[in-house]
């Protein structure tokens, strides 16, 4: 199986001010890119040369489970954005948010302390349990929680060439404009 960089589903520039065109023109057209050419490097020849990427999540472990790990989360947050969407969870998910933590601004004030205090690279996902609770999950490196069998619903990339061009070390600037650009429809449609 050939694994592919699939389309942006928005112009480069499309996320201004928050995300700048230089950071997705690195950050998509360089880094992640780069993810799918090493997979495409590493599996053939192994028993996981026909194996989609949620199946290398669950089973492959170093740099197949890294870059394939890596392929999906990217995409998984490049298609939360949007320049126009709805800025605030509403109807079963805003219930399901208010069950977990009592309120959406709750939810956000934990999500950013999760984000912020990674340590290193990795991303803060918002995911949901076999019980239907949402949890804020902190994943180092290139972790995603379907290993441990949850269901993500979104996610912050917080390694620093997500962020680095626009806010230099100044994480939390990041997170302030990642919740500008964060589509609750797109969001709302993975549950
Ligand atoms: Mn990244």
């Amino acid at each position: 199986m050939i694994h592919e960089l699939p389309k942006l589903p928005y112009n480069l520039d499309a996320l201004k001010p928050h995300i700048s065109e230089e950071t997705l023109d690195f950050h998509y057209g360089k880094h992640h890119q780069a993810y799918v050419n090493n997979l495409n490097k590493l599996v053939p020849g192994t028993a996981f040369a026909e194996a989609d990427l949620e199946t290398l999540i669950k089973k492959a472990d170093g740099g197949i489970y890294n870059n394939a790990a890596q392929v999906w989360n990217h995409t998984f947050y490049f298609n939360s954005f949007s320049s126009d969407g709805r800025r605030q969870a509403s109807g079963e998910l805003a219930d399901a948010i208010n069950d977990s933590f009592g309120s959406f601004e709750n939810m956000k004030d934990e999500f950013n302390k999760a984000a912020a205090t990674l340590f290193g690279a990795g991303w803060a996902w918002l995911a949901l349990d076999k019980n239907g609770k949402l949890q804020i999950v902190q994943e180092s490196n290139a972790g995603n929680p379907i290993r441990s069998g949850l269901k993500p619903i979104m996610t912050c990339d917080v390694w620093e060439h997500a962020y680095y061009i626009d806010y230099r070390n100044k994480r939390p600037d990041y997170l302030k404009s990642f919740w500008e650009i964060l589509d609750w429809d797109i969001v709302a449609g993975r549950l």
